[in-house]
């Protein structure tokens, strides 16, 4: 029998079966595509000190498209706009980052079989259930509301004209190579997000569907059909991702999630390859001791916090018009040091003097300060909460956390 038995080798379950591996223990592993097809096949943002955390080597090219990217959030299609500068965000190439997981984990005696779906739960001193948002579901979890569904899409095209995209930047105020990202457009959390290399163009859109928004690949096809000089695309792809705040049990008996089985996704922006790869080691190491409550209790008392404050965080700017975040964005509320924070999924904390400037200029718009102070003021909140999640009975803990969590 093996040690680990990981069902789904997208992302999360390469990572798992990789830091498993390498950590000596006999591991098992099934995808129900072939293995060089499964998972992400799209260009992701991903911060670098996730990689450092995780303990796998940053991304090199051609697996890393780009670092340390401006990036340019405007309200709506602008010009209003916050820009951040001075981060440690990568654009990678999730097909080439797979693929090295892959390769780690077989490299290191893991058996990985592509075209097998699995339907019965393998025999494996430990099971993981990576098989993504509308997998297996091993732990039963409830459906998610499709108010916390996002649906993306990512897609590298061609570019037919390159006079004409640069001009198309150049009327955006942003230089060939840094990120444009339109927000708000087709309400709270939609964005049209693009990127021209001075050679392709990566565009990345999203939206809440189950809002009555258009889903990302629609707003992905019909931004190009406005704009004659993209051409085809390279490659790319699209799916529905889980928002909401993650759930508390991540284990049952001997099987437990990781990934978007698990909604381990930063709700602010639908990223889930950070967590993904921290969660992974948090298991193996785990798994290691023969502990998977630790895995829980670790994983939650680590990150449970920041992604639940994301959560109040994305329901929050999803309750915004466009007209609010176009006022929100322009009082400095949330000073590019915060836009920055959220970026790079770390805990967009205020400081006191950048509070004084939120309320100076939130002061013309109470209505809207009133909505918005007491989430940021709850996000240290959350965090600390998490931080003193008890070991054992959590019943009292997860109600004051369920508190902590209403808008
Ligand atoms: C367009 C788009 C853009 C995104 N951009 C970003 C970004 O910029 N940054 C970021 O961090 N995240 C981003 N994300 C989110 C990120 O890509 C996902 O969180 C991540 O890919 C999910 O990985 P996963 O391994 O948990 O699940 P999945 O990728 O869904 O993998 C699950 C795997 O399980 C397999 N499987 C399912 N059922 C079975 C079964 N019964 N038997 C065997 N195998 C099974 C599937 O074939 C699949 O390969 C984006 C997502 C999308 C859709």
């Amino acid at each position: 029998m093996s040690d680990v038995a990981v069902i789904g080798l997208g992302t999360a379950g390469a990572a798992v079966a990789a830091q498993c591996a390498r950590r000596g223990l006999s591991v098992v592993g099934y995808d129900a595509r072939p293995l060089e097809a499964a998972g992400a096949r799209w260009v992701n943002g991903v911060p670098a000190w996730a990689f450092d955390a995780a303990g796998f080597d940053r991304p090199l090219p051609p697996e890393l498209h780009g670092e340390g990217l401006e990036f340019h959030l405007l309200a709506g299609w602008g010009p209003h706009r916050v820009v951040c500068r001075d981060h440690d965000l990568m654009e990678v190439d999730m097909r080439h980052f797979h693929s090295r997981l892959i390769r780690l984990a077989q490299r290191h005696g893991a058996r990985l079989h592509g075209e097998t779906k699995v339907t019965e739960v393998p025999d494996a001193r430990f099971v993981i259930d990576a098989t993504g948002l509308n997998g297996l579901n091993l732990l039963g979890r409830p459906k998610l509301e499709p108010v916390d569904i996002c649906v993306a899409a990512q897609e590298m095209r061609e570019v037919r004209d390159q006079q004409e995209a640069r001009r198309f930047f150049e009327r955006h105020e942003v230089e060939p190579g840094h990120t444009l990202c339109f927000s708000g457009m087709a309400g709270g959390y939609s964005i049209v997000n693009l990127r021209f290399d001075g050679e392709h163009l990566g565009i990345l859109t999203g939206s809440i569907p189950g809002a009555g928004h258009p889903s990302g690949p629609k707003l992905l096809a019909d931004w190009v059909a406005e704009n004659d000089w993209v051409g085809d695309t390279i490659f790319g792809g699209s799916r529905a991702l889980p928002l909401a705040a993650p759930p508390v049990d991540l284990v049952r008996g001997n099987v437990a999630s990781i990934g978007d089985a698990a909604w381990m996704t930063h709700s602010a922006h639908g990223s889930g390859i950070a967590q993904q790869m921290l969660s992974s080691r948090i298991l193996a190491e785990s798994i290691v001791i023969g502990d998977l409550a630790e895995y829980e209790y670790r994983w939650l008392r680590d990150y449970g916090g920041i992604l639940s404050g994301m959560d109040l965080f994305r329901r929050f700017t999803c309750s915004l018009d466009e007209g609010e975040l176009v006022r929100l964005m322009e009082s400095d509320a949330l000073p590019a040091g915060g836009t920055r924070k959220i970026l790079t999924q770390r805990l967009p904390l205020m400081a006191p003097s950048d509070l004084m400037t939120a309320i100076k200029g939130l002061s013309h718009v109470p209505r809207l300060a009133a909505r918005f102070l007491p989430v940021m003021a709850r996000l240290p909140l959350l965090e600390l909460h998490h931080r003193a999640i008890p070991r054992g009975d959590r019943t009292g803990w997860e109600r004051r956390r369920r508190a902590l969590l209403r808008l």
